[in-house]
């Protein structure tokens, strides 16, 4: 595995010639760590999350994954970037009603994912705490089962990265503590997560918080308490627009 499996550097992306997006990001994520990205509703959070996965293509600057600059490659090379080095959770968990769990996770490659051994998928199972459940269906489980199943089925191909949009956002607060413990297994298997959330009890659970304004990098904010976030975060949404001319940081 690579030492910092993702490099994103003075990466930019802009909705159209002068819209709004995000601007001359530098973040570098080594391998094992966990890190949460906040700000105020339209700070380019999401954005970030989908240049960094591959999703957008960078206007600026380049991102690297695993060792490779996925800034330059075709749509093939990505698809297969994503395959074998990237895991991907949604906040709504995209799961298919009429398969069971292992099914789940074990048949990503009908829908253009990896091939998944089932000796795989029930390891994957077992880091998020469901391998009791490989034979129930997802109408048979809770919003967080639900999303666990979609943790695990992320994290069957081994990723190096997953990134997480919002994983915890459609959760209760007990629920949302076993999806935030099945990350935190992820981490101590040594994969790299960068998460969205705009909860500051979710992001204290993750190693740094890097928090955005206006499509660019405000702070970086470790070892945090959820209430130091939570203020934080209030003071960034309050001060608002002023500090869209800060510098750039390089964060490690
Ligand atoms: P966040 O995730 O922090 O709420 P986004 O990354 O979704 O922010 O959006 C960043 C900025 O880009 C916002 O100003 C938003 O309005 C704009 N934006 C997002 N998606 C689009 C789009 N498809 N077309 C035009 N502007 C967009």
């Amino acid at each position: 595995m690579n030492e910092i499996p993702l490099s994103i550097n003075k990466a930019s992306y802009h909705y159209g010639p002068g819209g709004a997006g995000i601007d001359d990001i530098e973040l570098q994520c080594l391998e094992g760590s966990w890190t949460a990205v906040m700000g105020p509703s339209g700070a380019g959070k999401s954005t970030l999350l989908y240049c960094a996965s591959g999703l957008l293509p960078v206007s600026g600057g380049s991102i690297c994954v695993s060792g490779h600059d996925i800034s330059k490659m075709h749509e093939k090379q990505l698809t297969q970037m994503r395959r074998d080095h990237i895991g991907f959770v949604f906040q709504d968990y995209n799961l298919v009603e009429a398969f069971t769990c292992l099914q789940n996770v074990v048949l990503t490659h009908l829908f253009g994912g990896p091939a998944i051994s089932e000796e795989q998928a029930m390891h994957a199972l077992q880091v998020v705490g469901l391998d009791g459940f490989a034979d129930t269906y997802p109408s048979d489980m809770s919003g967080g089962q639900r999303q666990r199943v979609a943790i695990a089925r992320s994290l069957a191909a081994e990723p190096d990265i997953v990134f997480a949009d919002e994983p915890t956002g459609a959760l209760d607060t007990h629920s949302s503590q076993l999806v935030l413990d099945a990350i935190d297994r992820i981490v101590q298997e040594n994969r790299t997560v960068l998460m969205v959330t705009h909860d500051p009890n979710v992001a204290a659970r993750a190693h740094r918080t890097l928090f955005l304004v206006d499509g660019h990098v405000h702070s970086v904010c470790e070892g945090y308490s959820n209430e130091q976030l939570a203020k934080e975060l209030a003071t960034i949404t309050i001060v608002g627009q002023g500090l869209s001319q800060r510098k750039t940081k390089i964060l490690i």
